[in-house]
C-alpha cells in the first residue's frame, strides 16, 4: 500500500488548519435535508438539470462544509469483491462555480457508475468542489472569499511562487486569486484530505470553456478522451496539477469541456467515460502477469 507522508502531501507550505474530514457514516437526517436543498439548488441553476437526477446519486455529505458552510458532497463506488488490488479513480466537478457543465458531466458518469459495469476500480466522485461560487447570486469561478481554488492547493513553491505569479503574470485578475496563504480555503483542505485519505491512483478534474485536455504528472496522457484532444497548458502555482500532478506524482487529467453553460450530450461524455476507461485500463490498472 502506497503511503504519502503528511508532509508531503501537504507540501512545505505551513498549513494552520486542517480540520475537515470525511465522514464514513451513512447520511443522517440533517444531511439528507442538506443534500435535498442541494439538489434543488442545482436544478433551478443549471438548464436542464433534474433535482431528481442529484437525488439519485444518493451523495453523502463530507464533515467539512464550504466557507459559506454549504455541504461539501461525495459518492463512493467500491470496487468489486472480486477485483483484486483494484486501483482508485477520484473526479472532481466544480472547482470553478461558473463551469456548470463541468457538475452535470459528473452527474451523468455517476449514473454510469450506478450500472456497477466498473467496479474494476474504486471510484470517489465529488461533483461540485465549489459550491458557494456556484450558488452565488451570479455563479463565479472563485469561491465566497474571492479565492480560485485550482491556484490554492499546497504545492511546494506555493509561497514563493504563487502571488507573485497572480500579481506579474495573471496581473492580479481576481478571478485568478490564489487566496492568502497555501490552502487557506476549507474546500481547497477538503479536496487534499480526500487525496490524503483515498489515495487515488488518478485523479480526472473537470473544467470549461476551453475544448481540450490537459495532463500533468507521470504516464503517458490520453492523446483523446471523446471529442477532447491533448492540448498540454502548463501549471500554475497552486493549481492542482501542479500539487498532485508534479508534487505529488500523480496522473491528473484536466477535462476543458467546450462550453460551461451547456452540458455535453449523453452521448458525448458516454464517449469521453469510454475513452477515460479505455485509459485507465490501459496505463494505470495493473497489467495482468505474463
Ligand atoms: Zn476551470
Amino acid at each position: 500500500m502506497r503511503y504519502f507522508s503528511r508532509a508531503a502531501l501537504l507540501g512545505t507550505a505551513a498549513l494552520a488548519c486542517y480540520c475537515g474530514q470525511v465522514s464514513a457514516e451513512p447520511s443522517s437526517t440533517g444531511d439528507a435535508v442538506a443534500v435535498e436543498s442541494f439538489c434543488r439548488g442545482l436544478s433551478k441553476r443549471i438548464n436542464n438539470f433534474d433535482a431528481q437526477q442529484c437525488r439519485d446519486a444518493d451523495l453523502q455529505a463530507a464533515a467539512a462544509v464550504s466557507n459559506a458552510r454549504r455541504p461539501l458532497l461525495y459518492r463512493d463506488f467500491p470496487a468489486a469483491a472480486t477485483a483484486l488490488a483494484p486501483k482508485r479513480v477520484l473526479i472532481l466537478g466544480g472547482i470553478h462555480g461558473d463551469e456548470l457543465s463541468s457538475v452535470t458531466v459528473v452527474f451523468q458518469w455517476i449514473e454510469l457508475l450506478k450500472s456497477g459495469r466498473y467496479q474494476r476500480y474504486h471510484w470517489r466522485v465529488l461533483p461540485l468542489t465549489n459550491p458557494d461560487g456556484l450558488f452565488a447570486d451570479t455563479s463565479t469561478r472563485v469561491n465566497v472569499r474571492g479565492v480560485d481554488l485550482n491556484r490554492n492547493f499546497p504545492s511546494p513553491n506555493w509561497t514563493s511562487q504563487a502571488l507573485n505569479y497572480w500579481k506579474k503574470k495573471a496581473k492580479s485578475d481576481p478571478r485568478r486569486y490564489p487566496g492568502p496563504s497555501a490552502g487557506s480555503e476549507p474546500e481547497t483542505r477538503w479536496i487534499v484530505e480526500q487525496i490524503q485519505q483515498f489515495r487515488p491512483d488518478a485523479i480526472v478534474s473537470v473544467h470549461a470553456p476551453y475544448g481540450i485536455l490537459d495532463f500533468d504528472g507521470p504516464k503517458d496522457p490520453p492523446k483523446k478522451l471523446g471529442y477532447l484532444r491533448l492540448q498540454p497548458l502548463g501549471v500554475y502555482p497552486g493549481s492542482l496539477g501542479e500539487y498532485a500532478g508534479l508534487s505529488l506524482k500523480l496522473p491528473v487529467i484536466t477535462m476543458e469541456l467546450p462550453q460551461a453553460t451547456q452540458s455535453p450530450s449523453a452521448s458525448q461524455s458516454g464517449r469521453i467515460w469510454s475513452d477515460l476507461l479505455g485509459w485507465l485500463d490501459k496505463t494505470i490498472a495493473t497489467p495482468a502477469s505474463p
